[in-house]
């Protein structure tokens, strides 16, 4: 039998309405698929939920110092559309959860998720950003971060600490075993 697949859910935000989806999938998300799909040897797709289709996520007030409680409407709102009509959850895969949003939580805070778990949402700024937090809901780890060597010379990897513009997009080899020792507890 072959492996569950992975599928990433991303909820558009209200203020990325209106956004290019090819362009940002093209930045943010194509090289994640490949490399998700390349460590764990499982189909790994990408959906975008259209805000209309989510409306308590896309419309989600996410400007706030309380995380607890940005998770919680979260999880509310995540709720809601899982059991609404516009549901493409269905089957049998791995589903993680990502509201995607045009601007940071607070001035610390670009996005956050749950480390491991199925949920978080992120900022398109900087890039890297929404596979920073993917990375968190696999167990990828900061202090694993490590630096990466690139046509450019050595780059901080993806899941360093702090945001840089220059990050490479690129998990380190700690954090690529750490994704495919948390993905191995499925079938
Ligand atoms: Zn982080």
């Amino acid at each position: 039998m072959s492996k569950r697949p992975i599928m990433l859910i991303v909820f558009i935000h209200d203020d990325l309405k209106g956004s290019n989806e090819d362009q940002l999938y093209i930045d943010q998300f194509d090289w994640l698929a490949d490399t998700i799909a390349r460590i764990s040897g499982r189909t790994t797709e990408v959906t975008f939920v259209q805000p209309s289709d989510a409306p308590a996520l896309s419309s989600l007030d996410y400007k706030t110092d309380d995380l607890d409680d940005l998770f919680e409407s979260l999880e509310a709102g995540l709720s809601k559309y899982i059991s609404s009509d516009k549901s493409a959850i269905h089957d049998n895969s791995i589903y993680k959860y990502l509201l995607l949003t045009r601007d940071h939580i607070n001035k610390k805070t670009l996005g956050v998720a749950y480390s491991p778990g199925h949920l978080g949402i992120a900022s398109v700024d900087p890039i890297g950003t929404p596979a920073h937090e993917f990375g968190h809901m696999f167990n990828a780890k900061h202090p694993d971060s490590g630096e990466i060597m690139t046509y450019w010379g050595p780059r901080k990897s993806i899941m360093y600490a702090t945001a840089e513009r220059d990050v490479a997009l690129s998990f380190s080899s700690k954090n690529q075993e750490n994704i495919r020792n948390y993905l191995n507890q499925y079938d």
